[in-house]
């Protein structure tokens, strides 16, 4: 008999796995679903980006193993990207560690710094995977609510003093998954102040930081004077540049904390392999023109939507930023009941919010992830339930 190690009894069922078989078991019936559920986005991988793989898959150079910690020209691309983008000053080798899309290092980060007992800030709603780094550290999770008075962004004097004494790590999301919500400056500015008067480890997950409607720009929290003193930010290409396929991203930031994070990388793999490096390399140093389109896409597509949710009576505010739309259930349903009315009366499938944490209940989470026609189509079908 195989007995699970204990560290797996306490790893909560991936939100996404369950919410995606579901999806496709009501899919494999025939029926025409639309799928909103899921943060999987649907538009292709600019093709310079495909051709620079495909030039660099015939280059032998990249088929034995890559160098520990990857080739310095895409540690360098990270770098002279962020200096244009934030006019953050990064060293390439010591403040940049390459991962495995976004998720690998905000796992990684839990068993660089956490031991059993050490208490890790976590925000609700928040994306589910911090959740599984802590668990897999054997280590304890402190809620921090994000409360839509507050727009979104946590309380730190809520935070109770015998979770603060033991808070070792935190983490923080904007552009916010599942909310939507964009941090300020001033924002970031109590985050440092706080990090340093406590001794938390600011995590900053900026996988949807390219993501900013109506002409604004969303910040990062390595903008903010101090922050490198006190943590990393987490980026991947998955959503900026349609790569989650690629499973390529990067932490930057602090350098002792990088080096933890590339010390555990060392040992676990290698490094990604060089082509998949070269495609990185050529996203961030070539045209950003696919990234402005992109972002014009999503908030078009954000404006037809939210015209036709209007229309049928179901009201909230717009994103500013990420590619999702956060939504009040109607009375008299949970996050849960509705997501389930909504796939199995309209074929259309939502992310309850309670699956993000107890306080995304009495949301659900949509992704602008199809065409203008079938969120049309996803409004039109909701209209006709006659809930709102
Ligand atoms: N962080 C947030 C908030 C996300 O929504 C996602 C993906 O959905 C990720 C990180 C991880 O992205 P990836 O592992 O594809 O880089």
């Amino acid at each position: 008999k195989i007995t699970p190690a204990s560290r797996l009894q306490t790893l909560p069922e991936q939100f996404f796995a369950a919410l995606v078989a579901k999806a496709n078991a009501r899919a494999a019936t025939g029926r025409d679903v639309i799928n909103l559920g899921q943060g999987n986005p649907d538009l292709p991988t600019p093709h310079s980006i495909v051709e620079r793989l495909k030039e660099a898959a015939d280059n032998p150079k990249y088929h034995k193993y890559p160098p520990f910690r990857g080739f310095p020209f895409l540690k360098e691309a990270v770098a002279e990207r962020y200096k244009e983008d934030y006019g953050v000053d990064l060293d390439p080798e010591k403040e940049v560690a390459i991962l495995f899309g976004g998720k690998s290092g905000l796992i990684e980060i839990s068993q660089c710094l956490l031991n059993p007992g050490d208490v890790c800030l976590v925000p609700d709603p928040g994306y589910p995977d911090y959740w599984s780094g802590v668990a897999l550290a054997g280590a304890e999770m402190a809620f921090m609510p994000l409360r839509e008075e507050n727009d979104f962004l946590p309380d730190y004097s809520a935070i109770p003093s015998e979770a603060l004494v033991r808070a070792k790590l935190m983490f923080l999301n904007y552009p916010n998954n599942p909310t939507s919500a964009v941090a300020t400056p001033e924002f970031y500015e109590e985050t440092v102040a706080f990090a340093k008067r406590n001794g938390v480890v600011v995590a900053s997950d900026f996988a949807y930081g390219a993501i900013g409607f109506d002409g604004k720009r969303p910040i990062s929290f390595l903008e903010t004077p101090g922050a490198k003193e006190v943590g990393v930010e987490f980026y991947t290409l998955s959503k900026s540049y349609n790569m989650a396929g690629w499973r390529v991203g990067f932490a930057i930031g602090n350098p002792e904390i990088i080096e933890l994070i590339n010390l555990i990388q060392d040992h676990m793999y290698c490094s990604l392999f060089g082509g998949i490096q070269e495609a990185a390399a050529e996203a961030l140093t070539g045209s950003q023109e696919s990234v402005r389109e992109l972002v014009a896409t999503y908030e078009s597509r954000r404006d037809v939507l939210y015209g036709a949710l209007e229309e049928i009576g179901w009201k909230a505010t717009k994103p500013a930023g990420s590619f999702f739309c956060w939504l009040p259930v109607p009375e008299g349903h949970t996050s849960m009941s509705f997501a389930d009315l909504l796939l199995e009366q309209a074929d259309v499938v939502v992310a309850p919010g309670s699956g993000f944490g107890t306080s995304g209940e009495g949301y659900v989470r949509l992704g602008l992830l199809t065409t203008e026609d079938r969120l049309r189509e996803v409004a039109a079908r909701i209209g006709r339930l006659g809930l709102f």
